[in-house]
């Protein structure tokens, strides 16, 4: 099992004394290769939950069991290199670094991963660019490069440090209808490509019924519940 968790649940703090519990999930297991779809309104918890995942927020209880990893007994440092080496993310918003070509976007996250020898990657780079139909646009930088190609630059990103699973955030949410479609399938194709999970965030049902299974995040909150469908 790549991906186990088991009553996680996440409390932000409000000004004042409030809280919002913004996600709480009795039971949600991922398989090796496998490629999910996670559904739910805006403000079900999606994002929460991928950042929880990805170790770049805490759960206030529960447990997350990662690539043999249990990511609530680790320390900042060692969820900052696992993250950067074993995990692909795609953004709405993409977040590449705008002073870098979509090339040096790309290597910077295998000098992060230290996974891929350094001799290798520029190499590598070119190759996953290509994989994306971006062997044209190697020296662009992202101001340069349209909202799609923008986004197929930051999934050869993701797939850079060959991650067990990638998590996408809502990925074709700032494209349009064709842009997204392309994206969306090259966003698949890569992670078969290259052996990787896929936990993919979207409202965009057509999308999700084209993955292994989707996943609705209101199912997850009663024990024992996945849902399956699609
Ligand atoms: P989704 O991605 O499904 O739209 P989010 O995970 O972004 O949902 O948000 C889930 C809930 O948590 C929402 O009610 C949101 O307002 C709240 N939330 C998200 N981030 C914060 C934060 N940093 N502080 C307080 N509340 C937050
Ligand atoms: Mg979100």
């Amino acid at each position: 099992m790549m991906l186990h968790i088991s009553n996680l649940s996440k409390i932000y703090p409000l000004p004042g004394r409030k809280t919002a519990e913004a996600l709480r999930i009795a039971n949600f297991n991922m398989g090796d290769r496998e490629k999910v779809a996670l559904v739910g309104p805006s403000g079900s918890g999606k994002s929460t939950l991928l950042h929880l995942i990805a170790g770049i927020l805490r759960p206030t209880t529960g447990s997350i069991r990662l690539l043999d990893h249990q990511l609530e007994t680790m320390g900042e440092a060692e969820l900052d290199r696992f993250r950067a080496s074993r995990i692909g993310y795609v953004f709405q918003s993409f977040n590449l670094i705008p002073g870098l070509s979509a090339l040096e976007n790309v290597t910077a996250a295998m000098s992060f991963g230290r996974v891929i020898p350094a001799r290798e990657r520029k190499a590598r780079a070119a190759t996953l660019l290509d994989q994306v139909g971006l062997s044209h646009r190697l020296q662009h930088k992202p101001a340069q490069l349209s909202s799609g190609e923008q986004q197929r630059v930051s999934i050869a990103r993701a797939l850079a440090n060959r991650p067990a699973l990638v998590l996408a955030d809502e990925p074709t949410a700032s494209l349009d209808y064709d842009n997204a479609q392309q994206v969306f399938i090259l966003l698949t194709e890569a992670c078969q490509l290259h052996g990787a999970g896929l936990l993919l965030c979207t409202h965009d049902l057509d999308i999700a019924g084209k993955l292994d299974r989707i996943v609705r995040i209101r199912d997850l909150r009663a024990s024992g519940g996945e849902s399956e469908a699609g």
